[in-house]
């Protein structure tokens, strides 16, 4: 170990400094990417479980650093919640997402939109801006609230529940609908999905993945379904991969799907084909 003697680098180790460099130059990196505007949206389908057809489409960011290539959000997101650049990537994000659904429907292709947005945005300094911001968006592209759809997880809920409760009416007072994202990952009380303004709940990837092999996994998604429908929620199924897991999420009543068997994520012109093509068909 190391002492500067100060007793500051007491509990210094090569790895934690490897650890502790590589984040650093990760958050310099991804102030630049904010400047550069090094991202751009993919969009993933979603799908009417019943005949596959495309309802929607989920927002999903990707940085493409000119140095290192394709960095996945599940890297760099936590990191820009940490620092506070979430709120000018949300912004992007919005805006690039909306301009291009607006572009969708003026060429006829009624879809909606997810947009997966964390707390902080949501809770961001200013209470009222996430939500000044999105109906200016809304405005400006002229699109219809409905059309919209927020993505939250259920961690967020936990966070600060009088804030988010107000964050989230007023959010959904401008007509849009919240989704619960990663929904049974949360381990938190499921008296929320009553308290707060849920229209749909998304079923976690970690689910389908093992629900023809696991009993146990098929009776919670069981559950879940059954849960939703009475309380009159939505539900989504993440992260289909098989023909068997969507004949058997079809079975259990889930109503949408979402996952690499109807289609991968695409960048906006390949989205564009799919839903010419979908027309077509
Ligand atoms: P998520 O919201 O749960 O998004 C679903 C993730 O599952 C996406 O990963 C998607 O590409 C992947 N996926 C979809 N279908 C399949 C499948 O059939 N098989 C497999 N193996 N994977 C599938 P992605 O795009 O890497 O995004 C990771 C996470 O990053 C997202 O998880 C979300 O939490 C976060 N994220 C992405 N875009 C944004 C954004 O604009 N804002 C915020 N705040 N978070 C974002
Ligand atoms: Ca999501
Ligand atoms: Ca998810
Ligand atoms: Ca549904």
């Amino acid at each position: 170990a190391k002492n500067d003697g100060r007793n500051n680098y007491r509990y210094y180790s090569p790895e934690m400094n490897t650890h502790m460099l590589e984040r650093i130059q990760l958050e310099q990196r991804l102030r630049q990417a904010v400047i550069r505007q090094e991202f751009c949206l993919h969009y993933q389908p979603i799908v009417n479980l019943d005949d596959r057809k495309i309802t929607g489409v989920e927002a999903l960011i990707r940085w493409q650093d000119p140095k290192f290539g394709m960095i996945s959000p599940d890297k760099f997101i936590p990191i820009a919640e940490e620092t506070g650049l979430i709120e000018p990537i949300g912004e992007w994000v919005l805006q690039q997402a909306l301009t291009d659904l607006a572009h969708w429907h003026r060429l006829g292709f009624k879809i909606s939109m997810a947009i997966n947005v964390s707390g902080r945005q949501l809770l961001g300094h200013n209470k009222t801006s996430f939500k000044c911001l999105l109906k200016a968006l809304l405005q400006k592209n002229n699109i219809e609230p409905q059309y919209l759809h927020i993505e939250i997880t259920e961690s967020m809920l936990m966070d600060d529940t009088e804030q988010c409760m107000a964050a989230l009416e007023s959010i959904r007072s401008l007509g849009l609908d919240i989704y619960i994202d990663d929904f049974g990952t949360g381990y938190s009380s499921l008296s929320y999905l009553k308290r707060f303004p849920i229209a749909v709940i998304k079923i976690d990837k970690s689910f389908i993945d093992n629900m023809l092999e696991r009993e146990s996994d098929a009776k919670l998604i069981k559950a879940i379904v059954m849960m939703g429908q009475s309380l009159e929620l939505k539900l989504v199924a993440e992260g289909i991969e098989t023909h068997a897991q969507w004949q058997m999420l079809q079975a259990l009543g889930c109503d949408f799907g979402q996952g690499y068997l109807f289609s991968h994520p695409l960048p906006a012109q390949e989205l564009e084909s799919y839903l010419h093509q979908q027309a077509l068909s």
